[in-house]
């Protein structure tokens, strides 16, 4: 169940949706692109407090966005929480990259699902610019959440975790981004470029999807063999 640019096709409550190794998820019947935890300006919140990071990771983050965008024919971006590390300030690096990016891309509906990191931002400041949700967003068969919540009106798709993988117990630095699916819901990896991640305890009956450079596999169960 491969598709050509190696994103792992899979079925949740009847709708086909891809993995992407990009770390984020397609709707393709609704030309959906949801990515969660990009956590963007994250460079600049550390900058504040005098701690220097690489330049330029939202810049990246962004052009892997317009790729997933342009391969699939998105018209529609859902960020599920954490769009920002921290409240935006006057003379942030990742606001003039983002408004470029988003004059790019006038077409594009984009749409934010508010996640803890983003609650002290003031959502008037994407008038105009992004569609700022504070509760999760339910469009059948899915419930779009940053918390990975099971809820009564649909199977969730959430992020928060940041959930890893670790492929060998011994080699423990073998740590991959998963995508996690459970009976009610599936949590994406986080997004951006800088960020951490927490490990899993997948159950029995859960699927667990790695992410590599180039492609995502399915790991299976509670015991995924490791990757060669
Ligand atoms: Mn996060």
């Amino acid at each position: 169940m491969e598709s050509p640019d190696r994103a792992m096709a899979i079925e949740l409550r009847g709708e086909r949706v891809l993995l992407d190794p990009q770390r984020a998820l397609i709707w393709p019947a609704r030309r959906t692109v949801l990515i969660a935890d990009p956590h963007f300006g994250k460079d600049d919140v550390f900058r504040r407090a005098g701690i220097a990071l690489p330049p330029g990771t939202a810049n990246a983050d962004l052009t892997r966005l317009t790729a997933l965008i342009e391969a699939h024919a998105c018209e529609r971006l859902l960020v599920l929480g954490d769009f920002l590390h921290g409240a935006t300030q006057t003379g942030d690096g990742f606001l003039p990259e983002f408004a470029a990016w988003r004059r790019a891309h006038t077409d594009l509906a984009v749409e934010v699902i508010a996640g803890n990191h983003d609650r002290r931002e003031r959502s008037a400041n994407w008038t105009g610019s992004v569609e700022w949700h504070t509760k999760p967003v339910v469009d059948r068969p899915f419930v779009f959440s940053h918390e990975p919540l099971p809820d009564a009106r649909g199977y969730v798709i959430a992020g928060h975790l940041h959930p890893v993988y670790h492929l060998s117990r011994i080699r423990r630095r073998l740590r991959v981004p998963v995508f996690w699916q459970r009976a009610d819901l599936l949590v994406m990896p986080s997004f951006g470029s800088f960020t951490g991640g927490a490990p899993i305890r997948p159950g029995p009956a859960d699927r667990v999807f790695a992410v590599g450079p180039e492609r995502v596999i399915a790991l299976g169960g509670s015991a995924p063999r490791p990757i060669r």
